[in-house]
């Protein structure tokens, strides 16, 4: 297999399914911090065939791993202190992330206001289903607003079949 020069301290991204480690490097946002990064695509590999690794030079706190977990959970995290893996990171799904993914709906509260954070929460962790948040609240509260409407309606109701009685009394 092809070597690339051992790192010093940072991380070894393995078992990236092939062909996704560029879109890894964007996500991490790897191109905006001041790091050595070493991408090596289609290695062999016994279990996947194929495969992507990542070596990144840099702070072990600098990589978001939540980020990572959210795209692909099965890689494998090496972590690397004076040139020895002293850790390998087990990635699990983050329970919510940050401006990683976009809300498809334009209706959405985030696609209308520019700025607005874009989170997602974690809704169902075995089929890996995350919501944006934004649009969860906003179906509570309109939930809750309902159910308000419901309870004016019933008092408005009420004061109406009471004018009426009280007529029909008035007149006979
Ligand atoms: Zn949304």
């Amino acid at each position: 297999m092809l070597n690339v020069g051992k790192i010093e301290e940072g991380f070894v991204l393995d078992h990236i399914k092939a062909g996704k480690s560029l879109s890894i490097y964007e996500h991490l946002q790897l191109d905006k911090l001041d790091c050595t990064v070493a991408i090596i695509k289609n290695a062999r590999s016994g279990k996947m065939g194929k495969k992507d690794i990542l070596k990144v030079e840099c702070d072990i706190d600098m990589l978001d791993l939540d980020v990572l977990a959210f795209i692909d959970h099965n890689i494998t995290v090496n972590v690397i202190k004076n040139g020895e893996i002293v850790e390998k990171k087990e990635l699990v799904l983050p329970k919510q992330i940050k401006n990683v993914i976009k809300c498809r709906n334009p209706r959405c509260i985030t696609s209308i206001e520019q700025g607005l954070p874009h989170v997602f929460v974690l809704s169902d962790e075995k089929k890996e289903i995350y919501r944006c948040k934004p649009y969860t609240t906003n179906a509570l509260s309109a939930a809750a607003g309902g159910a308000y409407l419901q309870y004016l309606f019933r008092i408005i109701l009420c004061f109406l079949f009471t004018i009426f009685l009280l007529l029909h009394i008035h007149y006979f």
